[in-house]
């Protein structure tokens, strides 16, 4: 028996239809399609009803720092007004998550403080400690280059044998694919398309050659932050996942003359932005993440070699793309498919689609209801934003697990998010 019914244009099995969504007391879709009862009944108006989106790729900073002021509250209610419905909260946390005890304390984090679900990456770092990380945690998220809190990437001899053991282990595993062996130095470079030639695009496809090498088949493959065509190419024809940003789609490395968006791997020329914007927008691109990275004004406001590498982003991922979706340059089905399906499949939950059976993560997006991007109106403690100015439309209504929890751009609920798990079956042993 629906609880209550959630009526209007919707996005079903790959277009906007006008339905009615039956929602159970425990959050779940139950039907889609005429509901027959007296439930009570929310009808949409002008306003279209999509999937939430889940973002694959977050640093919330809890614990541990390093600054900024965020936390898992913080970053989780970003997510709600954005959109976002699930995040994956990467494991260079401080300690880092290399064990199940530190595992267990960021779990313990998110109850009664996440304003939405959060599945928990860890760090391959020590073997020792894999069978029981893979029983707790989310997926696997392993670095071919330093990164911070994780300064040890595995020995080219050991990249292989880890990756069959992580297949073994059944997990998805996220890869942040450059190769440190191509970075160039320019250690005192104040010019922001230094970076570029610093952490070159050569290094990102020699990585992801070496990673295609060394996969075993079985493994759940996953590339972060893909930066250029070349890599689409060679990922699709491998058949391996992958996600790009809003900042290596939407900004270059002439974006601007700071250290705002020193972001690693580095915004790239225009030339490489438009050919990755251009087969986004094609469908090509599986998934769609933020890499948020929400480091102080103060530190972003150093000269540029002393400056830390990233930018905050889940509040913002799915209204700049839901304003292209208005201005006529990308597909519904392709922000869809991208923000919302795939990295839910990816990650074994049942949402990103509306759907009997999946969880009740829905938005209802009023598409005249266009606003400028201003820091002041976002919910990041760190107070900035690279896309300030942009054209984005913010969800009106979020709905989680069936309950609302965002109203007119305001996060209205209860911090009620859990930590999830993939539901695939696992793989056998
Ligand atoms: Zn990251």
């Amino acid at each position: 028996m629906a609880a209550w019914v959630l009526a209007g244009r919707a996005f079903v099995r790959g277009r906007l239809q006008s339905v009615e969504i039956g929602i159970s007391e425990d959050g779940m879709i139950l039907s889609v399609g005429k509901v027959r009862s007296d439930a009570p009944r929310h009808d949409v108006g002008e306003g279209v009803i999509l999937p939430s989106a889940s973002d694959l790729h977050v640093h919330f900073r809890e614990p541990g720092g390093p600054d900024g002021g965020e936390s898992i509250a913080t970053g989780t209610t970003q997510a709600a007004v954005g959109g976002v419905a699930l995040v994956g909260e990467m494991p260079n946390t401080n300690p880092p998550v290399t064990d199940v005890e530190t595992l267990m304390d960021k779990a313990g984090r998110v109850q009664g403080a996440a304003a939405v679900d959060v599945l928990l990456y860890a760090s391959p770092t020590r073997p020792r400690a894999l069978d029981r990380l893979a029983s707790r945690a989310g997926a696997f998220k392993l670095y071919l280059s330093p990164t911070t809190g994780i300064d040890t990437p595995p020995d080219p001899g050991e990249l292989g044998p880890l990756l069959a053991r992580l297949a073994d282990l059944g997990l998805p595993v996220s890869v942040h694919a450059e190769d440190p062996a191509m970075f160039v130095s320019t250690s005192d470079a104040e010019d922001p398309t230094a970076w570029d030639s610093a952490r070159p695009p050569v290094a990102e496809r020699a990585a992801i050659e070496r990673l295609l090498r060394l996969a075993p088949p079985a493994l759940r493959l996953h590339v972060a932050h893909v930066t250029q065509s070349e890599s689409v190419d060679r990922l699709r024809a491998a058949g391996v996942s992958f996600e790009v940003t809003p900042h290596h789609l939407l900004l270059s490395e002439h974006s601007r003359s700071d250290a705002m968006t020193k972001v690693n791997p580095p915004l790239r020329s225009e030339k490489v932005r438009r050919a990755l914007w251009e087969r986004f927008l094609r469908g090509d691109v599986p998934c769609v993440a933020s890499d948020h990275a929400p480091h102080s004004l103060t530190a972003k406001e150093r000269r540029f070699p002393l400056a830390p590498s990233g930018m905050p982003g889940v509040e913002t991922l799915l209204p700049l793309l839901l304003a292209s979706v208005r201005s006529g340059a990308l597909g519904l089905p392709v922000l869809v498919a991208a923000a919302c399906d795939r990295p839910a499949r990816w990650l074994g939950q049942p949402h990103g689609r509306i759907a009997p059976g999946h969880r009740a993560h829905l938005l209802v997006v009023d598409f005249r209801q266009r606003t400028r991007i201003d820091p002041a109106q976002l919910h990041a403690p760190c107070g900035w934003t690279a896309f300030e100015g942009w054209e984005a439309i913010f969800p009106r209504e979020h709905y989680f697990h069936g309950q609302k929890i965002v109203a007119d751009g305001e996060f209205v609920g209860r911090p009620s998010g859990i930590v999830v798990r993939p539901e695939f079956a696992p793989r056998p042993r």
